[in-house]
């Protein structure tokens, strides 16, 4: 009795406390399997089927389940189903439930597998790669299809374990990246597993199975444990070369709400609706999830920890985090702080259209003080550079516009220093983060136009009737570029880069290419050797942030303490490192970045330099020598001296 009043005090103090029941649940024995899954106490029937095969054929068992508890339907059935297929119903059509863990082709049907043995060798002993913080990181975003599917060499093009491969692991390590963020390789809808030979190209933000990996990206999508088994092996591969895995998830929306898992076991459940009874739209794609309800919240949770702790996952990228509340977004870090405080957290702090919530209590860009260890993506910093993301043809700072004082937020890491004046940011009004290593720092991602492209469709002088650029022209456009990406690698916040960038890829114009074939997706790999310069200075730029802590202080003080911005002409930003900041080799470093098309003279502190950067060249034994108190600056390039 006492003890029942003290479990109801505690939910008292404990609104959030999450519910206690699972969504579903097979617990398999040769003997007998038992269902059970969350749905409607008043659902007139549920019935469990059980299948043969993923696809087609008629169930070779059906079973009404039984309402054994709250929201609890339950159903025994007896015999070894080891290897065949379920489905759940509600009366809403067939489904795999909401957290199946193993499915047929096409995501249709639940699979009962023995997960244990989907397990890659050595996998009991695979580790997540060091990392001590987070402004450590060097972010590469990747698909899968875009990175190998034009490959010569590569044996399983577009697929989870060409990341296996040998050069695939001598490009990443070359390049120096430790940490790969792949787009959403969940189970999603829009590419049909069952004619993967016709090509099909998706970004996948249209989540089916939220806690199984995509079976287009499989070697075999009709054989549950494959998929299953390919990406644990890509994830071993990529961990065995100290390389971190980032998981791009999409709990924010469904591809539609008819036909999803989260609706046909719980109608109406999860989605959030407006006032007038419509279904919220934050997402813009139709839908929007309710993060801020226990079950749904709950969801979230579970999922997450599930890709860590089977999938050794090392970090989560929130798609439309903004969509989710941020008693939700906080939760999630305790959780996970549990298992491993160096998994990093970050997302898009905005959403697609207004949320039936309160704005207030959203997670945010201008919430992120309230969330910390969470980051976000600083479009200050990434429309600063190239121009903003609602018109192509605008371009930015490394175009000709003052938009000087928005990088120096950026370089700071959205962080508040003393002089950056807030008044004349772009878009925040005021600092929106506590520590630097809140900020995502970027020029460009798998949304709208990649660098190349922008730079074409914006730089005034950079455009050309054929397409064809001059050597002039290109000559311009792969100064712009490096000098841009100089900028976010050298910002105090987490430096972030579109796979391909360091190739000078290309997506031939198109902004939203998220159903575009291959031919404008895929990496042109023939770059390498058509622009050596250019991933030669992207290698040598990271390997300069990872060789000198100066460049990732990763606190808010130390970056308030040691970075100091210089005084400069229009179209330079300038700014010093100093007194050994972060314990560097190096006393003082000066950064500065000429946007300008003319040499530039700029007035640095009295010393005597060596260069490290200068004309689209990094050395960090030295390109030279500087003297004095002026440095004469290229065109359209970056200057690094100490
Ligand atoms: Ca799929």
């Amino acid at each position: 009795m006492k003890k029942l009043i003290f479990a109801g005090l505690l939910s008292l103090l404990l609104p959030h406390k999450v519910a206690a029941q699972p969504f579903q649940e097979v617990s398999y024995t040769p003997e007998k399997t038992q269902f059970a899954l969350f749905a409607p106490n008043d659902a007139k029937r549920v019935t469990l089927r059980i299948y043969q095969q993923g696809l087609d054929g008629k169930a070779v068992k059906t079973v009404k389940m039984k309402r054994t508890a709250n929201e609890l339907w339950t159903a025994t059935v007896r015999g070894d189903l080891m290897g065949k297929f379920y489905t759940f119903d509600v009366g809403l059509g067939e489904c795999p439930g909401v957290f199946a863990k193993a499915v047929g082709v096409n995501g249709k049907r639940g699979a009962i597998i023995d997960l244990a043995k989907t397990n890659p060798e050595g996998w009991a002993q695979d580790r997540h790669p060091v990392c001590k913080s987070p402004a450590d990181l060097v972010i590469y975003e990747m698909h899968h299809r875009d990175f190998s599917i034009a490959r010569e060499d590569a044996q399983y093009k577009g697929k989870f374990i060409a990341l296996t491969e040998s050069w695939v692991i001598a490009h990443l390590k070359q390049l120096g990246v430790n940490a790969i963020h792949i787009l959403p390789s969940y189970d999603y809808g829009s590419v049909d597993e069952t004619r993967l030979a016709d090509n099909k190209y998706n970004w996948g933000y249209d989540p089916v199975n939220y806690n199984v990996p995509e079976g287009g990206y499989s070697t075999d999508p009709y054989q549950p444990e494959v998929r299953i088994r390919e990406f644990k092996q890509m994830v071993k591969a990529l961990h065995d070369a100290g390389i971190r895995v980032i998981l791009d998830v999409v709990y924010n929306h469904t591809y539609d709400i008819e036909h999803s898992n989260f609706q046909r076991t719980y109608p109406d459940y999860f989605y959030r609706k407006t006032a007038d009874g419509q279904y919220s739209n934050g997402s813009g794609c139709g839908n929007e999830t309710a993060s801020d309800k226990p079950m749904m919240r709950k969801f979230m949770l579970e999922s997450v920890k599930y890709w860590i702790n089977e999938y050794h996952i090392d970090g989560f990228r929130f798609d439309l985090m903004g969509v989710h509340d941020i008693e939700t977004m906080n939760q999630i870090r305790a959780m996970v702080d549990t298992i491993d405080p160096t998994i990093f957290i970050y997302g898009e702090g905005w959403s697609a259209g207004s949320c039936a919530y309160p704005q207030e209590q959203l997670a945010m860009k201008a919430h992120i003080t309230k969330m910390p260890a969470i980051a976000a993506f600083s479009d200050e910093i990434r429309d600063a550079l190239r121009g903003p993301f609602s018109d192509d043809t605008v371009t930015g700072w490394i175009g000709g516009k003052d938009e000087a004082e928005s990088i120096k937020f950026g370089i700071a890491g959205a962080i508040a220093h003393p002089q950056v004046d807030m008044t004349k940011v772009n878009y925040a009004k005021e600092p929106w983060a506590l520590e630097p290593v809140q900020m995502i720092s970027f020029v460009s991602c798998h949304d709208d136009m990649c660098l190349v492209d922008r730079l074409k469709a914006s730089v005034p002088g950079l455009q050309s009737s054929n397409g064809q650029l001059s050597n002039s022209q290109m000559d311009e456009l792969i100064r712009l570029d490096l000098l841009a990406q100089t900028a976010v690698f050298t910002s105090q916040g987490v430096p972030f880069m579109l796979s391909g960038e360091e190739l000078l890829r290309d997506k031939k114009g198109v902004h939203n290419s998220f159903e575009s074939p291959d031919e404008i997706n895929h990496l042109d790999w023939s770059n390498l050797t058509k622009y050596p310069q250019v991933f030669t200075y992207y290698k040598n730029l990271i390997q300069l942030r990872k060789n000198h802590p100066a460049f990732r202080l990763g606190n808010a003080d130390l970056v308030r303490k040691h970075l100091e911005f210089l005084d400069m002409p229009e179209g330079v930003v300038a700014f010093r490192l100093k007194n050994f900041a972060g314990r560097d080799d190096w006393r003082d470093i000066i950064v500065v970045l000429n946007a300008n098309k003319a040499d530039t003279e700029v007035s640095i502190p009295e010393g005597c330099y060596t260069i490290v950067c200068c004309d689209g060249q990094i050395n960090e034994q030295g390109l030279g020598t500087l003297q004095g108190n002026k440095a004469v600056v290229d065109p359209q390039s970056a200057l690094i001296i100490h």
